[in-house]
């Protein structure tokens, strides 16, 4: 059984997940802008994967016997400086996504539901590997910034990325 509580933070988290896939697409549509393709493929990519742990959360919020409550959404930001701002600008939101989920972990604690608190521990251990993702190509961007090259060469390594959500998941 799901408190109110858990319920509401739970469905404010779907929110969340839903935005980062949102905010992400914002970022690939400023990519492309910039004529970065491998860009906009890895950040499509990360969309698609905020897209899948939002549905992951649904998925358990219901089989939790809780129910769905989908809320407005702020408008993604859609202009950046520099394809370094965009990923400083992603890095602090993954970081703003990993506070939350830590939030939802100590509630989960206080209110001793075990399994939740099972389920959430594979949300804190995605979001230690995406600030270490975007953690490294924010130092790699500074890395080339101001160097055409390296951007072209970074961009090539960007276009392999894809996302197939895990099997059972
Ligand atoms: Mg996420």
């Amino acid at each position: 059984m799901l408190s109110e509580k858990l319920q509401d933070a739970l469905n404010e988290q779907v929110k969340w997940e839903y935005f980062s896939g949102l905010q992400y697409k914002a970022i690939a549509g400023y990519f492309d802008e910039q004529n970065l393709p491998g860009f906009v493929n890895w950040m499509d990519n990360q969309a698609k994967e905020e897209f899948f742990h939002a549905e992951k959360f649904v998925s358990w919020l219901c089989e939790a016997g809780g129910r769905t409550d989908f809320r407005a959404m702020d408008a993604p930001t859609n202009d950046f400086d520099s394809p370094l701002a965009a990923f400083e600008f992603s890095l602090n939101h993954e970081e703003e996504v990993s506070a939350r989920i830590n939030n939802l972990m100590t509630l989960a604690k206080e209110e001793g539901h075990h399994a939740l608190q099972i389920f959430l521990q594979w949300f804190v251990n995605e979001q230690v590997e995406e600030e270490a993702t975007f953690g490294q190509l924010v130092a790699e961007l500074k890395l080339v910034e101001g160097d055409g090259r390296g951007l072209l060469m970074l961009d090539r390594e960007l276009g392999s990325r894809s996302f197939t959500p895990p099997a059972g998941e």
